[in-house]
């Protein structure tokens, strides 16, 4: 991609109402716009980031049998009054009547629409288990929509929903998808717990919350400094400074500044009996089925990155998820920039081609801000070599196109 053709440019100021660090950076990266408040486009550049973090939810999904789906953002009022969920989820949906005064809600989460796919194709057990996902929009009527990208009232969720025959068969796939979330934030990098929090009015089991470790989160967790033990401030009841009741070795110590990018529940057959969605037995009896949901909120992964990986300069992208592979700094007197570019690009190479007429400085700092991890430059002084540094390097050196293509694997 040529620099002068992206779009849109960069800027030099951050809005005025901007607060938290994935704010300012996202949109003076040019990665978001704001609509209005808790409403964003993802840019060129913020696209390509989430499209990565969405590959890697996929890839982890697809690990665990999953199967991706696509479902509708617009349902029928009939459904949520099934669960009884179309009153009682009232102060988070948006709802909404056509000119012929029929009533719908824009999805803010998808139980009720699996539950009745489950309910038209799944007769016997044979038919189960399933597990089904989706990467799609939600509504969520916010009342604080801030902290930039972390909290909006239409954002991005990839979910997963299974259902089974019995609860050990849902148990032992909610592990799974616990292992599964486990590689998808160790693969994003992230220093992050498992929590265990309440589960709320729709099931009495205990679900999970992944909550990444953020000077600037608003969680606050309460967990082993030993162990893996973590525990959500709704239904932590001990101590600080008491022993750990699963290691008996730790301490629980408090801590502050958490993100949560996913949670899980193992739901039951709360929808199933509400819905009257059963399957038939090995002895031909009727039960309801046992139901999980699973949630990711990619552009929320994508502001979490960004306030854990910056510095004064702009955005430190990981390699897995920088919307390019390399910047191509291209200074006055360089030689060959387009045959660098063509070469690198044919090795498989995602690269962005800083070509614009502007200051070395200028085209420095834009760089920075845009935060991709190596950085090349060519200009007079470089001659038939090309310089390599690393966005979180001070140092460079100076590299043949054989040693670069080497160095990046190709
Ligand atoms: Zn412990």
């Amino acid at each position: 991609m040529r620099q002068s053709q992206l779009f849109p440019k960069t800027r030099k100021e951050a809005p005025k109402d901007a607060e938290s660090i994935n704010h300012k950076l996202l949109v003076r990266g040019g990665f978001i716009d704001q609509l209005m408040s808790g409403s964003w486009t993802l840019l060129p550049l913020g696209f390509r980031v989430v499209s990565k973090i969405n590959q890697i939810i996929r890839e982890e999904m697809n690990a665990i049998g999953a199967q991706e789906m696509l479902m509708p953002l617009l349902h029928p009022k009939e459904i949520w009054s099934e669960t009884g969920r179309w009153d009682k989820a009232n102060e988070i949906m948006y709802k909404l009547k056509d000119v012929r005064k029929k009533e719908y809600v824009l999805s803010f989460t998808h139980e009720e629409i699996v539950m009745d796919l489950l309910r038209k194709n799944t007769k016997s057990y044979q038919d189960l288990p399933v597990a089904v996902y989706h990467f799609s929009t939600k509504f969520r009527n916010e009342p604080r929509a801030r902290s930039g990208i972390l909290r909006g009232r239409e954002f991005m969720m990839k979910d997963l929903y299974s259902a089974h025959v019995s609860e050990e068969d849902m148990l032992s796939y909610y592990e799974k998808v616990k292992e599964a979330y486990a590689k998808i934030f160790i693969r994003l990098g992230f220093n992050f717990k498992v929590v265990e929090a309440s589960g709320g009015v729709f099931t009495d089991r205990h679900t999970h919350e992944f909550q990444v470790l953020d000077a600037n989160g608003e969680d606050t967790i309460f967990a082993c400094d030993t162990c893996n033990y973590a525990i959500n401030k709704e239904i932590f009841e001990g101590k600080v400074g008491e022993t750990c009741p699963k290691c008996k070795k730790g301490k629980i110590e408090k801590l502050n500044g958490l993100v949560e990018v996913g949670n899980i529940f193992p739901l039951g057959t709360w929808y199933a009996e509400r819905m009257r969605v059963y399957f038939t037995d090995e002895e031909g009896k009727k039960k309801p089925i046992w139901f999980a949901s699973y949630g990711i909120g990619p552009t929320r992964v994508m502001g979490t990155l960004v306030e854990v990986n910056n510095d004064e300069k702009g955005i430190i992208w990981p390699t897995a998820v920088s919307p390019f592979d390399i910047h191509l700094i291209e200074l006055p007197g360089a030689k060959n920039a387009d045959k660098i570019y063509k070469e690198l690009k044919e090795s498989g190479t995602d690269v962005l081609w800083d070509d614009r007429d502007v200051p070395a400085g200028e085209k420095f700092a834009e760089a920075d801000l845009i935060g991709i991890p190596v950085r090349l430059v060519i200009s007079e002084k470089t001659g038939e070599k090309i310089e390599w540094k690393e966005r979180t390097s001070e140092k460079s050196e100076l590299l043949s196109f054989e040693e670069l293509l080497a160095r990046l694997g190709k």
